[in-house]
């Protein structure tokens, strides 16, 4: 070969990589993108029923202010403002608290766990509360002898883990957790994506102005959960603006002020910060729908850890607390060819929070088959 024609060839070769490396890169662009949110032990019966008369009438419960709560979250077609139901008040409190889970998810996708209409969603574990929850959502694998929220590392592998192997989502996983146990619960070691939570700064592997303002905007937030869990503002802040500049394929939001304001007894503050879960997640979901790649090629799944207790029980949930183990979730996707489409939901259904793990992989096309048992797919 001449130096000519073999110069042509290098440069031809270049090309032909080049051209393989796009289409690679397109065929991983067009693997569909998955969020995950959790809201730390909110109910179900707030899900489907809206807010709860007795608790906010309560004065242990509404600080002295029910006015607050029945002006925000009451509906007026109640009976005479009464406890007593019709159909279209509990519709309307329902939109009133969780206006994008109960209208746009409950209308264009679908909610999981409404016992009212005798649809079931348990966690399988026997602890009902978190670190025991999360690590059946991730792994699916409802181990008993997860019986701690001081746990070490999680043993198990997670469907993020798996996710992080594939080649169209490697290096395009992340987690955020406002409560400071996600690195653990995640093994963020062992599972090779990053996992920023409680204190942590986004800045530590995204270093800018914005991270950098963020991150002293936490050092110096109020801390109602001392060092354990920051406000969920900031994970919510952080999330956002890496989804936006880092384009991560799959994402984990978790919150956690539902729970710790429920174990305060601050039903208001209960409310207050689902209904804010509930405008980020929508927040999230203009993005999504508006931005090329995310647009009709993003599942959301959203969903607890655990249950807590009925009536005046309803500040606390584990093992010795009735009712602590029904959870709910619910699930969004692209319009058309979407995986949701396959999914039954019928009255008498029981599901399980294992299921999610399994569930989550088969959505993007995968299947997740580790080394321990997995509870089945939805569908
Ligand atoms: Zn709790």
């Amino acid at each position: 070969m001449s130096q000519k024609s073999s110069i042509f060839a290098l440069f031809l070769a270049i090309l032909i990589i080049q051209h393989n490396d796009l289409n690679a890169q397109n065929a991983h662009n067009e693997a569909p993108n998955l969020i995950i949110i959790t809201t730390d032990g909110f109910r179900w019966q707030e899900v489907f029923n809206g807010m709860d008369f007795a608790l906010a009438n309560d004065k242990k419960f509404n600080h002295g202010d029910s006015a607050y709560l029945f002006n925000k979250y009451w509906s007026n077609s109640s009976i005479g403002g009464s406890s007593i139901d019709s159909a279209n008040s509990v519709l309307e409190r329902r939109a009133k608290l969780l206006p994008f889970i109960t209208q746009t998810m409950g209308k264009k996708g679908l909610l999981f766990g409404n016992r009212f209409k005798e649809n079931k969603v348990d966690v399988a574990n026997p602890h009902w509360f978190s670190y025991p929850g999360y690590n059946e959502i991730f792994t699916g694998y409802p181990d008993s002898t997860i019986n701690s929220n001081n746990y070490p590392p999680n043993p198990h592998e997670n469907v993020l883990a798996f996710l992080q192997k594939q080649k169209a989502y490697q290096n395009k996983v992340i987690a955020f957790g406002a409560w400071d146990a996600y690195n653990r619960i995640l093994n963020e070691a062992a599972s090779g994506f990053p996992v920023i939570n409680g204190f942590e700064s986004l800045s530590s592997i995204l270093p800018d102005s914005q991270t950098k303002m963020l991150e002293q905007m936490l050092k110096d937030s109020y801390k109602p959960f001392k060092e354990a869990e920051c406000l969920d503002v900031f994970t919510h802040q952080q999330a956002k603006y890496y989804l936006a500049t880092k384009r991560p394929k799959v994402m984990y939001i978790s919150y956690g002020e539902t729970d710790e304001w429920a174990h305060e007894g601050n039903y208001s503050a209960y409310l207050d910060a689902a209904h804010q879960v509930d405008a980020w997640v929508a927040d999230l979901w203009r993005w999504v729908q508006s931005t090329p790649g995310y647009k009709d090629n993003t599942y959301l799944l959203i969903t607890t850890d655990h249950g807590r207790g009925f009536g005046e029980g309803w500040t606390d949930h584990g093992a010795d607390v009735k009712g602590a183990s029904s959870i709910w979730f619910g699930l969004m996707g692209p319009e058309i060819k979407s995986n949701l489409n396959k999914i039954k939901q019928t009255a008498n259904q029981q599901l399980y929070q294992k299921q999610l793990a399994t569930t989550m992989a088969k959505l993007l096309g995968l299947q997740f088959a580790p080394a321990h048992p997995v509870g089945a797919p939805i569908y």
